[in-house]
């Protein structure tokens, strides 16, 4: 599909879990890879975020690695300033996701972020790039905040997902029981979609 496709595309393999999954991942040309060991002792996370790095390298692909963790249903560990700093030079990570605060899924409450952490681990690692996890449901000045201090890439799966969902249950209502093709019923959707993540764009962009 990417080829296909006549805009640059770049995959990425988000949340990697093992060495081999990055392998594969590099091996069906994905342009950027994950790998996810922010719930592994610190020592192991390096070790193996340190290979994947070394396997995205010689692929030509871009490594992202997390420190601190996000929480995916459990808990948050904030990301401490000192070991973002001495992971990413441990690991020779191009990116590096962070914890301040976020969470992946829906928000029970509204999330807080800690824009001084945030700010503080920029200063230290002015080369590398900082991904925000948990971007869906954070308020939009939040996520403005965190722009403007440090983060340059955000991840939003949960509130794009839903888009799609709530797409596809008021086309089919709208259909009332008729049948259409498939491809037709989800041109509607697909609109939908893009216009949802367009508007995001633009607003991290600032326009
Ligand atoms: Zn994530």
């Amino acid at each position: 599909m990417a080829e296909r496709c006549n805009q640059p595309i770049a995959l990425h393999l988000d949340h990697g879990e093992s060495v081999e999954q990055v392998k594969n991942a590099l091996k069906w040309g994905y342009t950027s890879v994950m790998f996810d060991g922010s719930r592994l002792p610190y020592d192991q996370n390096v070790a193996i975020t340190k290979q994947c790095a070394e396997l995205a390298k010689v692929a030509g692909a871009s490594i992202e690695g997390e420190i601190g963790h996000v929480a995916m249903g459990d808990e948050t560990a904030l990301t401490e300033p000192d070991e973002a700093e001495a992971f990413a030079a441990a690991t020779g990570v191009d990116a590096l996701a962070i914890s301040i605060g976020t969470a992946h899924g829906y928000y029970k409450s509204e999330p807080k972020l800690d824009i001084e952490r945030c700010r503080a681990i920029a200063e230290r690692l002015p080369n590398v790039p900082l991904v925000l996890h948990g971007g869906s449901g954070t308020p939009l000045d939040e996520v403005r905040k965190a722009i403007e201090n440090g983060i340059v890439k955000i991840n939003v799966a949960t509130e794009f997902q839903d888009t799609f969902l709530k797409s596809v249950n008021k086309n089919l209502v709208a259909l009332d029981g008729k049948f259409m093709p498939i491809d037709k019923f989800m041109d509607p959707v697909v609109d939908d979609c893009a216009a949802h993540i367009a508007r995001l764009i633009r607003f991290f962009a600032g326009r």
